[in-house]
C-alpha cells in the first residue's frame, strides 16, 4: 500500500507530552498524526495517508451514523528497555478485522496493507510511545477502524468506506496493584445470539452492552456478565474482556467460540497456560457451574482478559438477589499475566515468536 505523508506543522512540545506521558490515562490524548484511507468499488483502497491528527467533516446522510456500518480493532505498542518499539500479534488484529468487515458487508483490508498502515503511523508517531522503567506498564493505544462513509440513507452496504488509524497513550490500567474486579450477572440482557455478531469488533455490540453496564454500576459492581441468549444459562464473557476459571487441580476452562469475541489475549493465554502445564479446555461454562464452584472451593480463582487491561482477576459475582464471594485465590492470575506483559515489554524471551518490531 502506498503511504503519503504530510507531517503536522503544530506538533506537541515537548515538555507537554512529557506531561502527558507521565499521567497519559485511557483514551484521552491522541498523538500528533492520523492514518486514512478509502474504499470504492471500481478503485478499491486507495489514497492511503498519514495527516495532522484533526476532526472529520462529514455529511449529516453518513451512513455509519444511521446504520452503524463499522468495525474496530485494539492493540498496543510498546517499548523495550533498549528504546525499541514493538506490536504484538498484529497479524491476528488484521485477521480479525477481516472476520469482522465479512460480517459487517464492509470490504477486506489485506493483512500487509493493515500491519503497515499500524506500523507506519506509530513509526511517524514514536515520540508517543511511553519509556518503561522497572515494571512500568505503559503502552501507545492503536485504534484502527472502518466505516460506511457513503453519503446515502438507503439501506444497503456502503459504496465508499474508510479506515483510519488513530493512536492514544495508555497508562498502567491499575494503579496501585492489580485489583479484582466486581461483576454484575445480567439476566435481562444478552449481546449476542446465534447468527448474531457476538463474534465481530463492532460498536454496535457495546452500544447494546452500555445499559446492560449501567445496571451494573448501579448495583455496585465494575462490569457486567453476559449470559447466553438462547438458554440463558451459560457464561459468554464481560462487555469487552473474555474470561477463565481455574480449578483446584490446575485446569483452567474458558467459554467456547461462536457468539464470543475471540480474543486475542484469550488465545495468547490458551496457549501461554498450556506451555506453563496447565490443561486448558473451551467449552460452555455454565452459570450454575461458577456458583457451585466457588462455593466447593473447587475453583480457586476466576480472571478476565483484553488488550486493554491484559488480565484482571474477577472477584465476587452479584445478581437479583444472590451473591457469590470472590475465590480464593489470585496466584495463577498473577502469575500469567506476568508473563505476558513480560513478553510484551520485551523483559522475557518471545517464544512463541508474537512480537513485531516497529522500528
Ligand atoms: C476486543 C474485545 C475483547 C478482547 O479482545 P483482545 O483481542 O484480547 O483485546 C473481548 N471482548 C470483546 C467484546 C471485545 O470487543
Amino acid at each position: 500500500m502506498q503511504i503519503s505523508t504530510e507531517l503536522s506543522t503544530s506538533l506537541v512540545d515537548d515538555a507537554r507530552l512529557a506531561e502527558i506521558l507521565a499521567n497519559p490515562g485511557f483514551g484521552v490524548h491522541f498523538t500528533d498524526h492520523m492514518l486514512t484511507a478509502e474504499w470504492t468499488p471500481d478503485a478499491g483502497w486507495h489514497d492511503a495517508r498519514i495527516t495532522p491528527y484533526g476532526p472529520l467533516t462529514l455529511d449529516p446522510a453518513t451512513a455509519v451514523l444511521h446504520y452503524a456500518q463499522e468495525t474496530f480493532e485494539g492493540m498496543k505498542a510498546y517499548r523495550h528497555a533498549d528504546g525499541s518499539i514493538w506490536s504484538f500479534r498484529p497479524e491476528a488484529n488484521a485477521a480479525r478485522m477481516v472476520r469482522s468487515s465479512h460480517r459487517l458487508a464492509l470490504p477486506v483490508l489485506d493483512t500487509d496493507d493493515f500491519v503497515q498502515a499500524v506500523h507506519t503511523l506509530v513509526e511517524v508517531d514514536r515520540r508517543w510511545v511511553p519509556d518503561n522503567t522497572g515494571e512500568g506498564e505503559k503502552s501507545l493505544y492503536i485504534r484502527p477502524f472502518m466505516f460506511a462513509s457513503e453519503a446515502f440513507l438507503g439501506v444497503r452496504p456502503a459504496q465508499h468506506v474508510t479506515f483510519m488509524v488513530i493512536c492514544s497513550p495508555a497508562g498502567a490500567y491499575f494503579k496501585g496493584g492489580v485489583k479484582p474486579v466486581t461483576l454484575w450477572l445480567t439476566e435481562e440482557y444478552t449481546r449476542a445470539a446465534r447468527g448474531g455478531m457476538g463474534a465481530a469488533k463492532t460498536g454496535g455490540n457495546y452500544a447494546s452492552s452500555l445499559v446492560a453496564q449501567q445496571e451494573a454500576m448501579a448495583e455496585g459492581c465494575d462490569q457486567v456478565v453476559f449470559l447466553d441468549a438462547q438458554e440463558g444459562r451459560y457464561v459468554e464473557e464481560l462487555g469487552g474482556m473474555n474470561m477463565y476459571f481455574v480449578f483446584d487441580d490446575g485446569s483452567i476452562v474458558t467459554p467456547e467460540t461462536g457468539t464470543i469475541l475471540e480474543g486475542i489475549t484469550r488465545s495468547s493465554i490458551i496457549e501461554l497456560a498450556g506451555k506453563m502445564g496447565h490443561q486448558v479446555t473451551e467449552r460452555k461454562f455454565g452459570i450454575d457451574e461458577w456458583r457451585d464452584g466457588v462455593t466447593s472451593g473447587r475453583i480457586t480463582e476466576i480472571f478476565a482478559c483484553g488488550t486493554a487491561a491484559v488480565v484482571t482477576p474477577v472477584g465476587s459475582l452479584k445478581w437479583q438477589g444472590g451473591e457469590v464471594p470472590a475465590p480464593a485465590s489470585t496466584e495463577l492470575t498473577t502469575k500469567i499475566r506476568q508473563a505476558l506483559v513480560d513478553v510484551q515489554f520485551g523483559r522475557a524471551e518471545d517464544t512463541f515468536g508474537w512480537m513485531r518490531r516497529i522500528c
